[in-house]
């Protein structure tokens, strides 16, 4: 087993898109960012990525190349998926937490896992999303944006294999 962890930050900005987990709210501001800004995906990129051994999201989709201007991060994601099977790993299960103020995320939890598994081609129970408040302490507390921590559980098929044709020596 290998674990990966992901962290990531967007301000908010008017004018802006809030995209969240592939969802669009309806909501006065979005997050600003290169590509969609989504802080939720981008969060899971750099777990999975971590899990992997394969670097960081800034490596793989620099925020200096035109081609990821705007880009869904659901791209992004799927293309990340993409790198860990490529290195012989398999996604066992990711946990996020989204720290924000608002705008409440209850009602669209099931729709951001469902399209977070959709772009790693996981079934349905495979990815968990949480939101917690920062409890009106700090900048998130004050909404000036919002943060999202993801944790990843990766295997590699091939050395659970191996493992299980150990002779057994007692
Ligand atoms: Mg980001």
């Amino acid at each position: 087993m290998r674990t990966g962890i992901g962290y990531d930050i967007h301000r908010f900005q008017e004018g802006r898109k809030l995209i969240l987990g592939g969802v669009v709210f309806d909501y006065p501001l979005g997050l600003l960012g290169h590509s969609d800004a989504d802080v939720v995906t981008h969060a899971l990129c750099d777990a999975l990525l971590g899990a992997a051994g394969a670097g960081d999201i800034g490596r793989h989709f620099p925020d200096t190349d035109e081609r990821f201007r705007g880009i869904s991060s659901l791209i992004l994601l799927q293309r990340t998926g993409g790198i860990v099977r490529e290195r012989g790993f398999e996604i066992v299960n990711a946990d996020l937490t989204v720290i924000l103020e608002k705008p409440r995320l209850a009602e669209v939890i099931p729709e951001m896992e469902a399209n977070l598994e959709r772009s790693l081609g996981l079934g349905p129970g495979r990815i968990n999303v949480k939101a917690a408040t920062n409890e009106n302490l700090g900048s998130l507390g004050r909404g000036e944006g919002i943060a999202a921590l993801a944790v990843v559980s990766l295997r590699e098929p091939g050395d659970l294999g191996k493992d299980a044709r150990q002779p057994c020596r007692n």
